[in-house]
């Protein structure tokens, strides 16, 4: 272990820690852990692309981290700094986190450097553009092999320019939809993915929330509507985790840390409108009713029940780990905690739900795209009017036995077949309740790990390690 006036520990180098413990844990040989570890290949790319008169030059990376199971998975960011080792480490999170929660991909990642920023949408399409040519070139983006999906500064609109180019490159390829998800719905993607990691982020904690030993044991009060909780980062998985646990559960979004400073009201922001107020003014500054502190780095130690990183990895680390005052931490980013951080933080009994099951709500659903694109047909399309068909004739047979007249509420409910988006959040709930659940029996499986990060890995590890035997690696 690095003495504390050693260099910071790099983002891959803190991952490989976690793997580490987790490989102490399953008494892991150190060869299999370092294949585990490994990440296979990583592609850098360079390509110019004329802006306003003037050619720029552009550097890009995507990064297999684990091939174990095909296509690979994972996001691409956009992003004003960003390295190689940033993407690697987050390559290998999409593999230990797809492993955690039995999707069947191996783990991917990919970023280009900028600042999305300073280019408009029609410079940003043709970079967009040119970049995709250089992965689908290079073997690093198809639907068999490698799919990216939206991450920090990318959304539905930069994946629909990417399927675009795909196709006109494959246009014979009959899967060419399937090459990346995340898509708008009406170019192949599948209503709930924009919102699927902050959905996500809710259904954990409403699960968190069912299990009244764990939450005595964070030190929290029984209900997920008394919890005053604070966010970092209103982007697509803060907002939609923060706008579903206050619209939907009653919890308090009591403070917004963004890049320039907090809002803070202690009655609660009314997230909706934050959002609105973000979106027009480019910041939360200003937003009336509520206070805004230009100090971001003190966000995160805000008095609070709950915190809830949504915006970038390394934001609690040894430097302010002992001024968190949350009980526990839902790590909607990924990596936002370091492994040294991760150490104070279990010393001081805060609880902290790690990323690899927090967010794994995007990747569920976009293995849900996946499917619907290689299948070609949209979920329940088949079944949907033969569901309701029975359960008219179920409905009508209970009256008829039972001479009582059901009131026309009760048969809203019961009557109508799943759309494609009840399967969706059904399949995701499923998923994410089914992973805690089994979070919940590792940690008694070994005693000697009381942390659900430390569980979460050894699943995840152990699955691929398994995996490794299995091809004979
Ligand atoms: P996004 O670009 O939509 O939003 C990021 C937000 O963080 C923005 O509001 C931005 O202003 C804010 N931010 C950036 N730097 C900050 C700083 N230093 N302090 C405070 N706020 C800051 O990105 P996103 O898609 O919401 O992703 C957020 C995190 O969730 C990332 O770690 C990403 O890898 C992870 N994640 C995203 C998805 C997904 O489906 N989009 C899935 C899994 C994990």
């Amino acid at each position: 272990m690095p003495s504390s006036n050693a260099q910071p520990l790099s983002f891959r180098q803190n991952v490989d820690l976690m793997v580490d413990r987790a490989g102490h844990v399953l008494k892991l040989d150190a060869g299999t852990l370092r294949a585990i570890k490994a990440c296979q290949s990583v592609l850098q790319v360079r390509f110019p692309v004329k802006i306003r008169g003037k050619v720029e030059v552009f550097t890009g990376w995507r990064a297999t981290h684990s091939t174990h199971l095909l296509p690979v998975k994972g996001g691409i960011r956009y992003a004003p700094t960003v390295d190689q080792d940033e993407v690697e480490a987050l390559a290998a999170l999409m593999s230990y986190k797809c492993a955690l929660v039995d999707v069947p991909f191996g783990g991917s990642k990919g970023a280009l450097l900028i600042d999305p920023r300073n280019y408009d949408r029609d410079e940003l399409r043709e970079i967009t553009h040119r970049f995709t040519i250089e992965l689908i070139q290079k073997g690093f983006l198809s639907p068999a092999g490698n799919v990216p999906a939206p991450d920090v500064g990318t959304g539905q609109r930069e994946m629909a320019w990417m399927a675009d180019t795909y196709k006109q490159l494959h246009p014979e390829d009959i899967n060419h939809l399937a090459c990346v998800t995340g898509k708008p719905v009406l170019l192949g993607g599948i209503g709930g993915r924009v919102e699927a990691t902050g959905r996500g982020v809710q259904y954990v904690m409403r699960e968190f929330f069912r299990h009244a030993e764990d939450v005595r044991s964070a030190g929290l009060n029984a209900e997920l509507a008394d919890q005053r909780i604070v966010l970092q980062g209103l982007g697509n998985v803060g907002y939609h985790a923060a706008k579903f646990l206050s619209e939907e559960d009653g919890a308090k979004v009591i403070a917004l840390v963004e890049r320039n400073g907090a809002l803070i009201d202690a009655r609660g922001l009314d997230i909706e409108a934050v959002h609105r107020y973000k979106l027009e003014h480019k910041t939360a500054e200003g937003f009336p009713g509520a206070r805004f502190h230009k100090d971001s780095g003190s966000g995160l130690e805000i008095d609070c029940d709950i915190l809830i990183p949504a915006a970038l990895e390394n934001q609690i680390t040894a430097a302010n780990a002992a001024r968190i005052q949350a009980k526990l931490i839902v790590e909607a980013a990924n990596g936002p905690v370091s492994f040294a951080a991760d150490t104070i933080l279990r010393e001081r009994g805060i609880t902290v739900l790690p990323d690899i099951f927090v967010n794994a709500g995007g990747v569920t659903v976009s293995y849900f795209e996946w499917i619907r694109n290689i299948s070609h047909i949209g979920f329940g399309r088949m079944q949907r009017r033969h569901d309701e068909v029975r359960n008219q004739r179920h409905l009508a047979l209970l009256e008829a036995l039972t001479g009582a007249k059901i009131a026309d509420a009760a048969h809203h409910g019961i009557v109508p077949g799943a759309e494609e988006i009840d399967l969706v959040r059904s399949g995701l709930d499923d998923t994410l309740r089914i992973t805690y659940q089994k979070i919940r029996d590792t940690r008694t499986r070994y005693p000697e790990i009381q942390d659900y990060r430390a569980a979460a890995f050894v699943m995840a590890i152990e699955k691929i390690a398994a995996s490794y035997r299995d091809l004979g690696i």
